[in-house]
């Protein structure tokens, strides 16, 4: 796998110049004045699953929050410096989103550190304790399929995750207001890299269903 030089990305940007800065009326014209996107997506760090990329979105579309397995943590006033819970509130308060995407994915560095350990390299360990948010589902899998193998243990726990952060999600009070009063929608969103498909999460089924089906299907 070739890796990028930095001047790759210096050229990327020229691209990205010459594509929203080049002739009249451009995107940033509009930008300049003020963001007004219409979704919150919380995705993962994972370099594979950019969700711009994957949604195919332009500046101003999304708002994004990505941190390690796409995870909400629970609404927690103890402590002081929650970035995920800061960029909640400000995308549903001051930006008013109409919608949060969960978007989480297929073999998940984050669910596998989760499911079979990461031993991290300093004594340091933030990755542990992040992960704890989800420590309930690791448990349910772990239960509910202990014969399964790893794959199988993982994708489950990558799923159940998403549920458990929607589930988060509304244990704000600014978000279970807006969700309750029809303003504010909640969804889960999986993407299945191997084959790149996306499923999305059903309440009234709770589980997820195909959205976007696989190319070499039907
Ligand atoms: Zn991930």
């Amino acid at each position: 796998m070739q890796v990028k030089a930095i001047h790759q990305f210096v050229e990327g940007f020229q691209r990205f110049q010459s594509k929203y800065f080049s002739g009249e009326e451009t995107l940033y014209e509009t930008l300049n004045i003020g963001q007004n996107p219409s979704t919150l997506l919380i995705g993962c760090c994972d370099s594979r699953v950019d969700p711009a990329l994957l949604l195919d979105c332009d500046p101003g579309d999304i708002f994004v929050i990505r941190n390690v397995a796409n995870l909400v943590p629970p609404c927690n006033e103890a402590g002081n410096q929650h970035g995920v819970s800061a960029a909640i509130q400000f995308a549903v308060e001051a930006l008013e989103v109409q919608r949060i995407i969960v978007m989480g994915h297929e073999k998940c560095g984050g669910i596998r550190a989760l499911m079979q350990g990461y031993k991290p390299r300093s004594k340091i360990d933030f990755i542990g304790p992040w992960m704890r948010i989800v420590e309930p589902v690791k448990q349910q899998v772990l239960q509910q399929m202990p014969s399964s193998s790893v794959a199988a243990q993982n994708r489950a726990c990558e799923l159940l995750a998403i549920a458990l952060s929607l589930k988060n999600l509304t244990s704000f009070p600014w978000v279970a207001e807006r969700v309750a009063n029809g303003k504010l929608a909640l969804h889960g969103w999986y993407f299945d890299m191997s084959e790149g498909a996306l499923l999305a999460y059903s309440e009234r089924s709770d589980g997820f269903l195909p959205m976007v089906c696989p190319l070499n299907v039907g």
